[in-house]
């Protein structure tokens, strides 16, 4: 496998420290309002990345925080505390707000068959190990208390800026809002490890530390919460491209002056999503989020198909024209698919074949285009119905469309429900054999099947999405 590596910014084969294990960690999100589609456009990749390892044979362990605490406006560690904002806003406490999006979060996820990682932690269930890791950053020197607050030295580094090649302008995607420099810092990139209540007087959650009772600051829970279930070693680290600065530079600041070492090797970054007007935000415009979609009657595995058309290093635009599309894409695919006989066996053979072809065109980093393009091939190919449905079930591992779902032949959505089983069958055998003597440029014979089932009273109609069928 391969994949597109933030620290190098090369493609690079992926090879994991330990022989089929994966270690893989992901940013969870800030639970102080529902995730948009922009939030859920990262964790779906992140999900294809982690389906993707599996089905590449990989053992993967995949870890997740959510963010709970010390999360402010902006990433820099200035403006409003969010999960504060979330519980003014509501009229409730922070952690009703916690749980509330947090379930809100994963019933998302439910919608875009985006699997649970295995490991889901909440920042506030680690303060003793956050402080114990703060603890020995000032140990070593790589931490300094100043006006009640504790800080990371980034000027005890070499090389702070691992990410390189930032630009003014990159480096600000990650800083959020207006930024106010804080006086106690001493140099310009140094960040929060622990704030006192001298940051917020009316903070909700706190706790005693060594330097008064405080919350931690947000990146020192990502450090933690990996090393505490994944080790001091890991494989993949992801989230979306505006985590990389400040929050992932940061991360690994931290970290690798903990631990002494390199700690991550691979650090995947998905673009965003950006609306028409420029980047998606929870303030600005429609909000939107998953319910919303659904509100306006799609389905959110529509959504799904929608991000997997394009590259997730590619900045998305979402349109509802483009969902439209991927709606009628979504509903021809899963209506040819629920026509697929099922007669026949299973050919292992080929199937085998079309596995270890998808794992190497998706698995050259993460090309999810590739991978649907690959459905419709397997659809136009001269396999039998058995083996069909069992590739694209195969497929479907990765892809999470649910495209097999509909019973064969009988789907309740297909559109020819309402036909005889034995006549799908029949009309999707003899589109195959026409299929079959295309590629052999027998265009004769291609020509008197479709005449054949002309004569039948039934039309067939070459598209982009493949050969379709209906009544005369
Ligand atoms: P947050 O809940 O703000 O911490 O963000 C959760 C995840 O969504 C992080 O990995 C962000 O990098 C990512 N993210 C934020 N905005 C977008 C967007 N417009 N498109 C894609 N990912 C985003
Ligand atoms: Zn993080």
């Amino acid at each position: 496998m391969k994949i597109y590596n933030s620290l190098t910014k090369k493609i690079e084969e992926f090879v994991p420290n330990e022989e089929g294990k994966v270690k893989m960690y992901t940013c969870g999100p800030t639970v102080y309002h529902f995730a948009h589609i922009g939030n859920l456009r990262s964790y779906l990749m992140e999900d294809v990345l982690e389906k993707l390892l599996r089905y590449s044979g990989y053992d993967v362990k995949r870890v997740m925080n959510i963010t709970d605490v010390g999360h402010l406006s902006s990433d820099a560690d200035t403006g409003e505390d969010k999960m504060l904002k979330g519980a003014k806003r509501e009229h409730k406490t922070v952690m009703e707000i916690a749980k509330f999006y947090t379930d809100a979060f994963f019933s998302d996820c439910e919608k875009l068959n985006i699997k649970t990682p295995d490991v889901v932690e909440p920042a506030t269930n680690c303060i003793p190990e956050f402080i114990h890791m703060i603890e020995v950053l000032l140990e070593k020197g790589y931490a300094y208390k100043a006006g009640e607050n504790v800080y990371f030295d980034t000027s005890k580094l070499d090389d702070y800026f691992v990410f390189g090649n930032q630009n003014e302008e990159e480096l600000m995607v990650g800083v959020r809002d207006d930024v106010t420099e804080d006086e106690n810092k001493r140099n310009k990139n140094d960040f929060v490890l622990w704030f006192t209540k001298s940051k917020f007087e009316d903070q909700a959650l706190k706790w005693d530390s060594p330097w008064g009772t405080g919350y931690p600051g947000w990146h020192i829970e990502c450090s933690c919460i990996s090393m505490k279930h994944l080790g001091e070693y890991m494989d993949i680290h992801c989230g979306g491209v505006d985590n990389i600065f400040p929050h992932h530079t940061n991360e690994i600041a931290q970290s690798e002056s903990y631990i002494g070492h390199k700690w991550c090797n691979y650090w995947f970054h998905v673009h965003h999503l950006n609306d028409e007007t420029g980047k998606m935000s929870k303030s600005k415009g429609e909000f939107l989020t998953v319910s919303l979609l659904e509100e306006k009657g799609y389905d959110p595995l529509v959504y799904r198909l929608f991000t997997l058309q394009s590259h997730y290093r590619k900045p998305l635009v979402f349109t509802y024209e483009a969902l439209d599309q991927a709606a009628a894409v979504y509903k021809k695919l899963k209506n040819r698919i629920s026509s697929i006989s099922s007669e026949g066996d299973v050919d292992e053979a080929a199937k085998k074949e079309w596995h270890d072809k998808f794992a190497e065109v998706v698995g050259n980093d993460v090309n999810t285009a590739m991978g649907l393009t690959l459905v419709y091939d397997v659809l136009k190919s001269d396999l039998n119905g058995a083996t069909k449905r069992a590739i694209i079930d195969d497929y479907d591992y990765v892809l999470g469309l649910k495209l097999t779902e509909a019973k064969a032949g009988t789907g309740t959505d297909s559109e020819h429900a309402d036909e005889d089983p034995a006549v799908v069958a029949h009309v999707e055998e003899k589109i195959a054999e026409r299929a079959a003597a295309k590629k052999e440029k027998n265009f004769a014979l291609a020509d008197s099947i479709r005449d054949e089932l002309l004569s039948e009273g039934i039309v067939i109609k070459d598209t982009r999405e493949g050969v379709v069928w209906s009544r005369k």
